[in-house]
């Protein structure tokens, strides 16, 4: 048995609390990746992230890339748009927004399909947009819109998608391996994730898991990328079983380790499991008075944004030390022009860390004398 490694309880979205184990299997006897030994971790691991989405592996097919997830937003949005083609990104919150900037960063013909932050999408003006634009190459959309705790309604948006003949690709880096999704129902060409997030391992591994068929067609697309090109790195796995460059070794133990966790736990009682985390969070705001920024009937259920109370001895920043001290990490909001914190359900935690944070946290408001039932001025 090894030591145990002092817990942290992570309420911020992604890096999340890990196991043990998860943390234990980067310590590895050295070894070259470009060994036989290395490449049978990446097949299987391969396969099982397709699996985690129910795709079939003959359709679907999982990219690894070295990277923090926004190399995934980088490369699905550059490698899949072929010539004479606009991207359709449904603009809905910072993750969203991202996607819209990383268009403009290749200078890539992009409709940004601006929607408010706390509603679900207008899905007429969507289909609106799709039928007047018939030069749409894909529709983009943030599965879990991270910044608020926003749903999308990717199922329907998809299906809108496909009605016109275009692709879906879909942030689902803070949905994947929590919220259940199977790419046929849920309509998902590409979806992707990093490690850190649902698989509760560890940063600097990413993936992309999506049509096979698209890939391969994308081979004659534009290439805007050297290094994050979504073609060239499926088309050196599929040849030699390898990451094109350098794979970040440790991290692949780690996220295999997190994949047997995961298929462990299993699908169901996995997504019970935060949910039960995300009821515990909803009881101590419930029972402290603060209002949260969007409704709970429009949240994922994974993050909640906390808006600050009217009460001159709020401070962020001294709450946050007072938890942090006590090994909790509570994390600041996303939302323009508006005071809010948020409190994640992600990561190898459980309703009882979030009984025993709330308990810290009471302390803390009670320490700088913030009054409870915490205060709105309207
Ligand atoms: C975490 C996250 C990402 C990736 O962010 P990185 O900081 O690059 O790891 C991308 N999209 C969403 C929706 C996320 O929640």
């Amino acid at each position: 048995m090894r030591d145990k490694v002092k817990r942290n309880v992570l309420l911020n979205p992604g890096p999340s609390t890990t196991t043990d184990t998860v943390k234990y299997a980067q310590v590895v006897p050295d070894i070259c990746p470009r060994e036989k030994e290395f490449q049978g971790i990446m097949k299987p691991m391969r396969d099982d992230l397709v699996r985690i989405v129910h795709g079939d592996t003959d359709e679907y097919t999982a990219v690894l890339f070295c990277g923090s997830g926004t190399i995934c937003i980088d490369v699905a949005l550059n490698s899949l748009l072929d010539e004479g083609k606009k991207a359709l990104v449904i603009n809905n919150g910072s993750y969203s927004q991202r996607a819209v900037d990383v268009c403009h960063y290749y200078g890539m013909p992009v409709i940004d399909l601006k929607q408010p932050l706390t509603t679900q999408p207008d899905l007429n003006l969507i289909e609106k947009t799709l039928k007047e634009n018939p030069d749409i190459g894909y529709v983009y959309v943030t599965y879990h819109e991270t910044g608020t705790g926003l749903l999308n309604p990717v199922r329907e948006i998809g299906a809108l998608a496909h009605k016109y003949g275009k692709f879906l690709v879909s942030d689902t880096t803070s949905a994947y391996a929590m919220i259940p999704i199977n790419v046929y129902e849920d309509n998902i060409d590409f979806c992707m994730a990093s490690a850190q997030k649902g698989i509760q391992a560890m940063t600097g591994l990413s993936f992309i898991v999506g049509r096979r068929e698209i890939i391969e067609q994308s081979a004659h697309f534009p290439k805007r990328s050297y290094y994050c090109n979504l073609y060239m790195q499926y088309d050196f796995f599929e040849k030699t079983g390898e990451m094109h460059f350098t794979p970040p070794v440790q991290t692949i133990y780690a996220a295999r380790q997190g994949l047997k966790e995961y298929f462990e736990e299993g699908e169901k009682a996995k997504w019970e499991r935060h949910q039960r985390i995300m009821k515990a969070i909803r009881k101590g705001i419930d029972e402290l008075g603060f209002r949260e920024a969007l409704g709970r009937d429009v949240q994922s259920g994974l993050v909640s944004a906390i808006c600050y109370p009217d009460d001159d001895n709020w401070d962020f920043e001294k709450v946050h030390d007072y938890c942090y001290k006590r090994g909790f990490t509570i994390y600041p909001g996303k939302m323009q022009g508006q005071g809010t914190f948020r409190l994640c359900a992600l990561g190898a935690i459980d309703e009882q860390d979030i009984e025993n944070f709330w308990k810290a946290f009471s302390e803390a408001l009670e320490y700088y004398n913030i009054k409870t039932p915490v205060q709105y001025k309207e």
